[in-house]
């Protein structure tokens, strides 16, 4: 089959479309963002096509591993803090909403040498909004968190306003309140082609058109391949493998049991975990970034993906390469006991990509989530609906501007 014929997406096995659906909006993609989309314009009120090409809740994209950190004193940048702050608000209508707990307050403990990202950082974003929080000498944090082993020249950042959210409950709980307000959820069905327009964009899946007034796009790592200029014609997102490992506690009662998140920075990268969320039986981990010195070649994280192949499985150097980091905590056994594969889909600033751009009408654009997206995703539904709706939004999204690197 010949390529897109107005060179967009590529050849994807299209077939010849015999059936027309119609609506106000079609979101493309519900994972994280797409989901939350969905749930608001359905709420609203608007007429709403969901369409994904395995199921919500699914483990093959990048909203899978049970728990994902939300903090607010945000060391990627104080600009972040006023939406995690409408986030944090927008998870609270979700849970109520949906009658399900959907995010556990635990706290956050950073912790890295002083001028470390994860500390100075978030001293920084807390300084900057005046938000509560407390700096610890590596004394205070051995004596308070007694399951963190800090290294010598290690000091904390506690922040109260922290936890996890749990990804793949929120997404299905999402998705069942929209379609319980009127929205059309179509799974197993891949999109193959975006066609932009200024009064009637249409997606093409299998051989179905759905014609909309407007289409939001949140395929997470396959943005690249159906809107490969969502960052502009000269700009590309990288989709790169993680690997998340959860390590069987040791002692009974376990230290993991209760305790904050945490970020640590562990010299070639920066690495994160949780509380046990079992009951005390299993710890995770992952590694969020390599030093910044340590990208590129040789890079141990970060390796390309092609999604539709998916990440490479897990293999034994995984697990010793996060058994060398989970030496960091005590009380945990020095190898894996299970590993999970999920993508990053980078920007090339690792901000998101949030909002229009001016050569792709009627499509509104969220992807390039640079693997800190999840805590957002509840605010970030609100702006993609109120931009589908209105094409504007009062969130603060102009960091994420899709037009910036023009
Ligand atoms: C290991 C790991 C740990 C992370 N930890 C954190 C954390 O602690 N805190 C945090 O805030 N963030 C974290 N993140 C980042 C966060 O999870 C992501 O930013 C977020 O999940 C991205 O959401 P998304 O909606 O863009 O992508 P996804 O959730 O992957 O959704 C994209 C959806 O689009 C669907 N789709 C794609 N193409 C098509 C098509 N052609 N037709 C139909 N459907 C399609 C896919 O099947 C998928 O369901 C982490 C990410 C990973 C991988």
């Amino acid at each position: 089959m010949a390529p897109a014929p107005n060179g967009r997406g590529h050849d994807r096995g299209e077939r010849r479309v015999t059936e027309h659906m119609e609506t106000d909006t079609v979101v493309v993609g519900l994972g994280a963002m797409g989901a939350q989309a969905l749930w608001r314009l359905a709420r609203r009120g608007v007429d709403a096509i969901g369409v994904e090409r395995f199921s919500p809740g699914h483990d093959r994209g990048s909203s899978h591993g049970e728990s994902r950190i939300i903090r607010t004193a945000y060391l990627e940048g104080a600009a972040y803090v006023p939406f995690v702050q409408a986030a944090w608000r927008a998870w609270a209508d979700l849970e109520e909403a949906s009658g399900t707990r959907l995010v556990v307050r635990t706290g956050a403990l950073m912790l890295g040498p002083p001028d470390s990202s994860a500390v100075a950082g978030s001293i920084a974003a807390a300084e900057h909004h005046g938000l509560a929080h407390q700096v610890l000498s590596r004394d205070q944090v051995a004596e308070r968190f007694p399951q963190h082993a800090p290294r010598p020249d290690d000091v904390g950042v506690f922040e109260e306003d922290a936890g996890a959210v749990l990804p793949e409950a929120a997404i299905r709980a999402a998705v069942g309140l929209a379609e319980a307000a009127g929205a059309r959820v179509l799974t197993g069905t891949r999109v193959t082609r975006v066609v932009p327009d200024p009064d009637r964009p249409r997606v093409v899946a299998g051989d179905t058109e759905i014609r909309a007034r407007r289409v939001v796009v949140t395929a997470g790592s396959w943005l690249p391949e159906l809107v490969p200029e969502a960052a502009g014609p000269d700009v590309g997102l990288r989709v790169e493998r993680r690997v998340l490992g959860w390590f069987r506690t040791t002692e009974a009662p376990s230290p993991h049991a209760y305790g904050p998140v945490f970020a640590r920075d562990g010299g070639d990268c920066t690495w994160y975990g949780f509380p046990s969320m079992d009951g005390g039986r299993t710890v995770k981990i992952g590694v969020h970034a390599e030093a910044p010195g340590n990208r590129g070649e040789g890079a141990q994280w970060g390796e390309p993906v092609d999604p539709d192949a998916g990440p490479r499985e897990p293999d034994a150097a995984d697990g010793r390469r996060l058994g060398r980091l989970a030496a960091g905590l005590r009380g945990l056994a020095p190898l894996p006991e299970r590993m999970v594969a999920c993508m990053y889909t980078m920007t090339p600033d690792e901000h998101f990509l949030i909002g229009h751009r001016r050569e792709l009408p009627g499509l509104v654009l969220a992807g390039g989530f640079s693997g800190h997206g999840y805590k957002f995703a509840s605010a970030v539904g609100v702006a993609l609906a109120d931009l589908a709706q209105h094409g504007r939004t009062d969130l603060p999204i102009d960091p994420f501007d899709p037009h910036r690197w023009d």
